[in-house]
């Protein structure tokens, strides 16, 4: 066992699936005491379940309700009274082109991927400098550094999610508080993320079948990239080989990388 993780207070949000899970399993078996959310009650109490004797906290919460990040803190407060890690990992991936997705999913999936990471940031950041060095974890992904279509909420939830964080990570810096911050952008994890999607398009059950035939890496193997380089706070943690790829061929063709990364990432089989 690694001891840097040893009786950390570590709150995951999406923990009720695929990485949120595997974080959980991983850091309780590093002796992390864990505090767990998630909006879905069934598969949090199974994560809850498998990590019964780390957790500290388990708690149904909406990591875009305000009023929920808010019950959370007085929670804390009476309690541990600080966090050692913050992981905003909640989210959630519709698909369909920008002509066919209502005002109102478009609208949610900024209020889940994006304010519900600053939201958790704002709110947390008081509890994460009463640990003696504090961790902010902002998932993003691959899809907040480059786009392809039919996915334009997500690729504008993420890249605020990356543009958020590396300012954050600056201004904690600045401002010379003890907390780091780094981001997480993976490539495709094979998770429910594509299962669970919400959608106004007719497609979206094709986005699915495709998208787990194209994701790559396991959650538990994305666990593991993340501990590592939370544990070495490494400031972008790319996961999986796919990840890699794009972010070289982003560095190597700012504006016609979509021209390779489309069809290798099998855009037109889904979208003719
Ligand atoms: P998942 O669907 O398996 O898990 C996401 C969890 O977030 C679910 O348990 C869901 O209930 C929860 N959630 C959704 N909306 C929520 C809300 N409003 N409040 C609280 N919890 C909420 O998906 P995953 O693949 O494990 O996704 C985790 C993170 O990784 C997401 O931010 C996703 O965008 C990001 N990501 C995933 C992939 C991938 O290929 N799976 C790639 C890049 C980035």
């Amino acid at each position: 066992m690694n001891k840097h993780w040893n009786n950390k207070i570590i709150l995951i949000t999406g923990a009720g699936s695929g990485i949120g899970r595997a974080l959980a399993q991983l850091f309780a078996g590093e002796g992390a005491q864990l505090i767990l959310t998630d909006i879905k009650a069934d598969g949090l109490a199974e994560t809850t379940e498998s990590v019964a004797s780390s957790v500290l906290l388990s708690k149904q919460a909406d990591v875009s309700s305000l009023e929920d990040w808010r019950m959370l803190v007085q929670e804390i407060e009476q309690g541990p009274g600080h966090i050692d890690v913050l992981v905003n990992n909640a989210g959630m991936a519709p698909f369909g082109y920008f002509d066919e997705t209502s005002e109102a999913l478009f609208n949610k999936v900024m209020d889940v991927n994006f304010n519900g990471v600053v939201n958790g940031c704002r709110e947390m950041l008081p509890l994460l400098e009463k640990a003696e060095r504090g961790l902010i974890v902002n998932v993003a992904s691959i899809f907040g550094l480059i786009a392809v279509p039919a996915c334009s909420s997500y690729h504008a939830s993420k890249f605020a999610v990356r543009g958020f964080t590396e300012a954050l990570k600056q201004d904690l810096m600045f401002q010379k508080k003890s907390v780091d911050v780094v981001c997480v952008m993976p490539g495709g994890i094979k998770t429910n993320i594509a299962n669970f999607a919400e959608s106004d398009s007719a497609d979206a059950r094709d986005f699915a079948k495709h998208f787990a035939s194209v994701a790559l890496t396991s959650p538990e193997k994305a666990a593991k990239v993340i501990e590592k380089g939370m544990r070495n706070n490494t400031f972008r943690i790319l996961i999986g080989p796919d990840a890699k790829v794009v972010d070289w061929l982003y560095k190597l063709l700012p504006t016609s990388y979509y021209r390779i990364t489309n069809p290798l990432l099998g855009i037109r089989k889904i979208l003719g």
